[in-house]
């Protein structure tokens, strides 16, 4: 059995490692510089391996995302194709999310950084009202983690609904999908957040054309990638009211440089790509079940479609 290479560049992996030999103690699980032969490695369980050191594993069987996305494996040019590649499927990934965004939510609906503001002034105007049937969010990308939040939105008693690259029935939920139905999507919904992966067909997506459909004063949340935004339209629609405030999460350069203006915009909630952490238990019992199935010759599960990007 060959090695089982664990790298979070920028992170330790030691307490990841620790958690795979203590699920699985036959595992020759070992970080970047502990492996002296890299015919040695099987499989690979990255964060944004540097590029280029995939091809040098020759005997490598499956790589596994640490992370719901793959963007930042199928970006390495030098990726061997022939390898398949993997992502996280897990529960707590989508529980956590959906609090991110009911946070995000509920401060732009609730007004919460308007009514903290007001301690300046030591007063509060009286007819406060909160409408809460105005609250549509629209979901783009329908997968584990958009679907998980279109329901959480429901639960509150906001309307929602999404929008897909292949046409989809869900229960109780309108599902929209194709250029038409982004459309249709962002002229309807007041909050939009994005939860798709990062591939060539969604990379800008969040972009001065689709702001313009939303009606005035929406929110935008981007947990997808930063590489959907384009900023300086994020900030023109800002500055216009179309948006009236903007969640992020995740950014073209992370973490966010500390000259970025977004630091100093306080219409935009900024978090450190923390919307969904990935919980070293949980994501360990899927990277053994993903590690056991390549050993037995059976598809990973969360294997993605190179040709997709997802
Ligand atoms: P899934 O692969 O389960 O779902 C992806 C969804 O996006 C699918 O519904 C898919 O459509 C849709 N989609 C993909 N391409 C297009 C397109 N061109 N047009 C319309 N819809 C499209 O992914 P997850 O739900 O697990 O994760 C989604 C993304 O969330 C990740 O890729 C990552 O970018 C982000 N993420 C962010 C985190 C954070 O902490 N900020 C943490 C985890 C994930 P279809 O159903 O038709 O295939």
């Amino acid at each position: 059995m060959g090695v089982i290479l664990v790298h979070i560049e920028g992170y330790d992996p030691a307490p990841w490692i620790d958690e795979l030999k203590r699920q699985a103690p036959d595992l020759d699980a070992r970080a970047r510089p502990d492996v002296d032969d890299p015919a040695a490695v099987e499989v690979a369980i990255t964060w944004r391996l540097p590029f280029g050191v995939y091809r040098t594993f020759p005997n490598l069987r499956l790589i596994q995302s640490m992370a719901a996305g793959v963007d930042h494996i199928l970006a390495d040019p030098e990726r061997p194709p022939r390898v398949p590649v993997a992502r996280v499927v897990d529960p707590w990934m989508a529980r956590s999310m959906v609090h991110h965004v009911t946070l995000a939510v509920l401060r732009w609906h609730r007004r919460m950084d308007w009514l903290e503001g007001r301690r300046a002034t030591a007063s509060w105007p009286t007819g406060i009202v909160f409408d809460a049937d105005a609250v549509r969010v629209g979901v783009l990308g329908l997968g584990n983690l958009g679907q998980a939040v279109a329901r959480a939105m429901q639960d509150l008693g906001f309307e929602a609904a999404g929008w897909s690259r292949s046409p989809k029935a869900i229960d109780g939920l309108v599902c929209h999908h194709g250029p038409d139905g982004l459309r249709d999507l962002a002229a309807w919904s007041s909050v939009l957040v994005c939860l798709l992966p990062l591939t060539a067909e969604t990379a800008g997506i969040l972009n001065a054309g689709l702001f313009a459909l939303m009606p005035e004063g929406s929110l935008l949340v981007n947990v997808g990638r930063g590489g959907h935004l384009v900023e300086d339209d994020l900030t023109a629609a800002l500055d216009s009211g179309r948006l009236a405030a903007a969640a992020l999460d995740v950014f073209g350069t992370e973490p966010l440089p500390a000259g970025h203006r977004f630091w100093g915009d306080n219409r935009i909630y900024l978090t450190p790509h923390i919307a969904s952490e990935i919980n070293p238990v949980t994501a360990t019992r899927a990277f053994v079940e993903n590690i056991r199935r390549v050993r037995a010759g059976e598809a990973p599960v969360g294997l993605i479609d190179p040709a997709k990007g997802y």
